[in-house]
Formats: structure tokens, sequence, C-alpha cells
């Protein structure tokens, strides 16, 4: 996962599909992505362990394209051994690089597990397999949602860091400001490491609207605005996501990011069509 073998250094996260047309479909997604040559891909990990089993499966197919994959892997609600089997069976799959996360307990899905947040979900796989694996954790510019401050959270995130993470991937937003200044907090506060934006193509005002309350994302009132005021136009929606975004990523990338890390959600399009109005 170095930032150094491209020189736009972009990646892709894709989430286990859970139907035969949709692992069909992924293929076709990985194979337009992989053209454009990405650091690396991921593959998200249910809550809890949920996708254990399918996020394995998609890695496997995934990484037929010969690009490096990241397994996403999450602590809470799992045990240490659960955990440390994982991680074996990552190493025998010849998996070098992970994304390590807290993630999310959903309500009536038991207890929080041995490891309590990132920072120790991280601890623990450098104790277990020293430097095999290329680490990556999450960020968040605008605040993870329960965060008690900005301060503390990028304390925690510092902290996290400094357990031995290579690589920070953000949650999305569409203020590059908070990027920037999240960026230089950290650099304060000692982390070195790349931090990479994390982008959100914009292609369903619905859904967009759902998963942005939950992560704490904020969407500006202008874009929601516009947004709304397109109603199911999916056509207008997409031609003015891609317009915002591509801004969006021409802004980050000219501010300095180190690169970009999509949020295809299996999609291509969306994804090809900024990069094409950012590199092309
Ligand atoms: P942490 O870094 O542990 O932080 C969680 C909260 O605890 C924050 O408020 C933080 O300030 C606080 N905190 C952290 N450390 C400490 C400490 N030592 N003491 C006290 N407080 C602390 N979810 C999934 O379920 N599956 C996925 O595959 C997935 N992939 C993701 C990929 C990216 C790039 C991002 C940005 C998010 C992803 N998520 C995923 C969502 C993520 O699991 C949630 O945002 C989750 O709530 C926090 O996970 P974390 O690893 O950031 O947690």
């Amino acid at each position: 996962m170095s930032t150094q073998e491209h020189p736009l250094g972009v990646s892709f996260e894709f989430f286990p599909p859970n139907t035969d047309a949709g692992r069909e479909k992924l293929l076709g997604v990985r194979d337009a992505l992989a053209a454009r040559e990405p650091r690396f891909f991921s593959v998200t990990y249910g809550a809890g362990g949920s996708t254990q089993d399918r996020t394995l499966e998609t890695v496997r197919r995934v990484r037929e394209s010969g690009i490096t994959t990241a397994p996403h892997l999450s602590c809470i609600g799992s045990e240490k051994g659960q955990l440390r089997e994982l991680l074996a069976r990552y190493r025998e799959e010849g998996i070098d690089s992970l994304v390590a996360l807290r993630g999310d307990l959903p309500s009536g899905m038991g207890g929080i597990g041995e490891l309590r947040y990132a920072n120790e979900l991280v601890e623990f796989i450098r104790e277990e397999t020293g430097d095999h694996f290329e680490i990556a954790v999450a960020a968040y510019p605008e605040s993870h949602p329960q965060a008690p401050s900005l301060e503390r959270d990028l304390e925690n995130f510092a902290r996290k860091m400094k357990a031995g993470a290579n690589l920070a991937i953000t949650q999305y937003f569409f203020n590059a400001d908070a990027y920037f200044h999240f960026v230089e907090r950290a650099r304060a506060l000692g982390v070195e490491a790349p931090i990479v934006p994390g982008i959100m193509p914009i292609t369903n005002y619905a859904k967009l609207a759902r998963f942005s309350d939950a992560c704490g994302a904020e969407i500006p009132r202008w874009i929601r605005k516009q947004l709304e005021a397109y109603g199911d136009d999916s056509e207008a929606i997409a031609a003015f996501g891609e317009e915002v975004i591509s801004r969006l990523c021409q802004r980050l990338l000219d501010g300095g990011a180190p690169g970009l890390h999509f949020y295809t959600l299996n999609q291509a399009a969306p994804t090809l069509k900024i990069l094409d109005n950012i590199v092309g």
C-alpha cells in the first residue's frame, strides 16, 4: 500500500456482494477499475464478523486482478482468538494489507469483545504478526460521530497511527477545508503517515443522505438543496455529482492530498468519470 507506486495513488473500495448477479457484476467493475492501476483495492467487513467468509471470498476474486487487495477487519464483538485465527488465515492466503477498524456493533449483537478501539486492534495485529501487514486505519476530518470533541478524536487518531498504522483513509466529506485542517492538526500531533481522502461519488440522494446522517459526514446545504431539486432525475443527479466531486478531488490533489480512496459502492462508472475529469 505504498503511496509511491502510482503518481495519483488511487485506491478503490468494494463491499462483498450477496447475490450471484452482484458477484458477477463486481468482476467487471474490478476489471474496469484495475485498468486505472490502483495502488490497492479493499473489501469491507460486516459488523461483528458478519461477512467474514464473504469478505475473504470477495478478496480472493478481486486479487485475481493481480492488484493488492486489503480486507477490512473490525474488532468490536470479536475475541482475540477469532482475530488471531483470521489473521493466520489471511497470511496463509498471501494477504499482506489490511484496513483495521473498530467497527460498529448493531444493537442486540452481543458483547463488545476484547478489543474496544481500533488502536488496540492495530497493537494486537503488530504483536501477533510483526510487520507482515501494511495497516490502514480510518480518519474523520469532520470528527467521528461518537467523539466528545474534534480535539479528543484527533488525539485518539494519533494514538491509533502511533500503534503501528502505515496509512489513514478518511471518512468521506464534501468540505476540502475540513480535510486540510485535520491533516495539519494530525501533523502537529506527530502523525507522519499519508492521510488519504475517502471520496464518495454522488449517485443517489436518498442513500447519500441516510449514509451521511449515520456516519457524521456533512452534506453542505447548497448540495442538499440542488440534489433535492432534481427529485428522481437520476441523470441530473449523476451529472451534478460528477461535477461537484471532480472539483473536490482536484482541490484536494492541488492542496497536497497524497492520493484518493474511492467508495465505489461496487459501481465503476461514477468513479471512472471523476478520474477522467481530474487526470485526463
Ligand atoms: P476508532 O478509531 O476506535 O474510534 C471510534 C471512536 O472511539 C471515536 O469516537 C474515537 O474518538 C474514540 N476512540 C478511539 N480510540 C479511543 C481510545 N483509546 N479511548 C477512548 N476513545 C477512543 N465499518 C464496518 O463495519 N466495516 C468496514 O469495512 C468499514 N470500513 C471503513 C473504512 C473506512 C475508510 C472508514 C472511514 C470507516 C469504515 N467503517 C467500516 C466504519 C467504522 O467502523 C466506524 O466509523 C466505527 O464507528 C469506528 O471505527 P474506527 O476504526 O474509526 O474506530
